[in-house]
């Protein structure tokens, strides 16, 4: 099994994992609303799907 030649310096560790970070994937903006929403679902905001409205949603704005 390969073996690293030298261990590898603490800037090049932090360096390398500055790319490590979490991004959010799959949110979409309401093009009734414009709020942030997942992806592939109804709008918990206006309750709208796909230019239709699907679910009357109480708390409306
Ligand atoms: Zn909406």
């Amino acid at each position: 099994m390969a073996v690293p030649a030298r261990r590898t310096s603490k800037t090049t560790k932090r360096m390398r994992r500055t790319h490590f970070k979490l991004h959010v994937t799959g949110l979409a903006k309401c093009a009734n609303c414009g709020a942030m929403v997942k992806a592939h679902q109804v709008c918990p905001e206006c309750g709208y799907y796909n230019g239709k409205k699907v679910v009357d949603v109480k708390n409306a704005k």
